[in-house]
């Protein structure tokens, strides 16, 4: 499709998990679609089947560097590492990519007269003190821990956010993403999903953190960015939570991916990090009310293709980095 409503959209972090599923989405909609990454999490890769396609286009740049003088309609601003051991590995970076990289964002969205979306996180409620989390609950976050630089960083990007709409008039969407899965995560990426499936199908003991009682609300990607482009779309300049309200513990998890990998894999305790939220679970009635948007796939639903995806991984390649890291 080449028709007159041809958009030209920027994703920030196009080269990582969520960003490569949205241009897909946006590449098969019919758009222009512009991938600016740094591929510090990301991977070309993600990017192979784009390659060839003349609608997309890639641009190998730190989004808290200046930026290039784009013309664009729409950017999805997602560049950030989402997994705690990378946006610890230097909070540093990942400060300066969250507070540098948004203001850039937004002055670009201002500059070109883009609408602008910031992929937000359920981290801005912390180790939540109400059950399940509605937007207008204002967090528990430690603003001094190991977390801070991620949560800290998307509040600060978030109140920018904010500050620029009610300054200078920028057409803002904020989503809260809560845990989302799926194909073309990185094996070594760290996070619970991705870890479980890829030590079950090595035969690796499932590295549980604490007594695997904390829960957590676990979104397919499929769901997640059919809310991303229906929040885009919307007139919503208000956070909204988009997420799967489903809520298992970890240990629930383990065993749901032992029994579909039929694994032979045993369960391995490791310490709980610090500040680690002890429950999450998503209210998503703004979304379905002013979206008209819930999640389609159950986590076994979801569990299926992201498997068979590092099952394909797993055994087309042998590599030291699929090691998940803990
Ligand atoms: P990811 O790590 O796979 O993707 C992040 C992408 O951003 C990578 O391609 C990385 O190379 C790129 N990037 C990082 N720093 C950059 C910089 N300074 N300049 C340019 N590119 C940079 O993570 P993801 O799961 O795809 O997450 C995407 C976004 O969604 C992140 O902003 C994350 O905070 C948010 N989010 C994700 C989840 C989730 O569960 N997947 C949950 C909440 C929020
Ligand atoms: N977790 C775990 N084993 C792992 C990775 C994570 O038990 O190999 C736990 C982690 O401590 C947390 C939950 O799983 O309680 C989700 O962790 P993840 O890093 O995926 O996301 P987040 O904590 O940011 O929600």
């Amino acid at each position: 499709m080449h028709s007159s409503c041809q958009k030209t959209i920027l994703v920030t972090g196009g080269a990582g998990f969520l960003g490569s599923h949205l241009c897909d989405r946006l590449l098969r909609e019919g758009h222009k679609v512009i991938s600016l990454d740094n591929f510090h999490t990301g991977s070309r890769l993600n990017h192979r089947h784009q390659a060839s396609n003349p609608d997309f286009e890639l641009i190998e740049a730190d989004v808290a560097d200046p930026l290039p003088d784009l013309r664009i309609d729409e950017i999805y601003h997602l560049a950030c590492p989402a997994s705690p051991p990378h946006y610890q590995e230097s909070p540093v970076t990942t400060l300066r990519t969250s507070l540098l990289g948004t203001l850039n964002a937004l002055n670009l969205a201002m500059q070109t007269g883009a609408r602008i979306l910031l992929a937000s996180t359920s981290e801005v409620y912390g180790d939540p003190l109400v059950h399940p989390q509605r937007e207008d609950y204002w967090g528990n976050v430690n603003s001094f821990g190991e977390r801070a630089c991620y949560d800290e960083g998307k509040r600060a990007a978030e109140a920018l956010f904010h500050a620029h709409a009610a300054e200078r008039g920028v057409d803002i969407r904020i989503a809260r993403i809560f845990n989302t899965y799926g194909p073309r995560m990185q094996p070594d990426d760290g996070r619970v999903v991705s870890n479980f499936v890829v030590e079950a199908l090595q035969g690796l003991p499932i590295t549980i953190y604490g007594d695997g009682s904390q829960t957590r609300s676990f979104c397919y990607v499929d769901d997640l960015v059919e809310g991303l482009v229906r929040l885009m779309a919307s007139d919503v300049r208000t956070p909204v939570n988009l997420g799967n309200p489903g809520e298992f513990s970890v240990s629930e998890l383990a065993a749901m991916v032992v029994a579909m990998t039929g694994s032979q894999s045993s369960i391995s305790h490791l310490p709980l990090p610090s500040d680690d939220p002890r429950r999450r679970r998503p209210d998503i009635s703004k979304a379905q009310l002013l979206l008209d948007w819930k999640p389609a796939f159950s986590l076994e639903a979801g569990l299926g293709p992201t498997i068979a995806y590092f099952r394909d991984v797993v055994s087309s390649q042998d590599r030291p980095s699929l090691q998940p890291v803990a």
